[in-house]
């Protein structure tokens, strides 16, 4: 089963790609979506992130994940592939996810290479400058 953007719409996460709002009004957040962003944009790249992060924590998955999970249980479908970043397949109950564009709900550090919840970048357990590689 194939999923996208409107999966994530439903639970209530904004569509940055389609309709770009407030602060980020006129921005090509696609150029904020990219290792290059990270290196050489990298203040604004974080405001992008920890904004998609902490609109990520204040919502969760729905019923339409949920019966996902159990057609996967009962093996109607094998696997779940999205194009979210929301992690929302995996905390409904599915079990084989394939997560096409990464996920928000976990970080790495390019430079000592640590994993991180999103939760302790928002917390900034390991600052983000410390997050470069340069
Ligand atoms: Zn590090």
């Amino acid at each position: 089963m194939l999923t996208g953007a409107g999966m994530s719409t439903e639970s209530g996460l904004p569509d940055y790609r389609s309709a770009p709002k407030g602060m980020w009004r006129g921005i090509d957040l696609l150029q904020l979506a990219s290792v290059e962003a990270l290196l050489q944009n990298t203040e604004n790249f974080y405001k992008f992130y920890k904004k998609r992060i902490v609109d990520l924590n204040e919502v969760t998955h729905h019923v339409g994940h949920e019966i996902l999970a159990k057609w996967e249980k009962k093996s109607i479908i094998r696997s779940a592939i999205t194009q979210n970043v929301d992690g929302f397949h995996a905390n409904a109950g599915s079990r084989t996810v394939y997560e096409l564009h990464g996920t928000l709900q976990k970080c790495h550090c390019h430079n000592c290479l640590r994993e991180y919840s999103n939760t302790e970048l928002l917390e900034g357990i390991h600052p983000y400058s410390m997050w470069r590689s340069d």
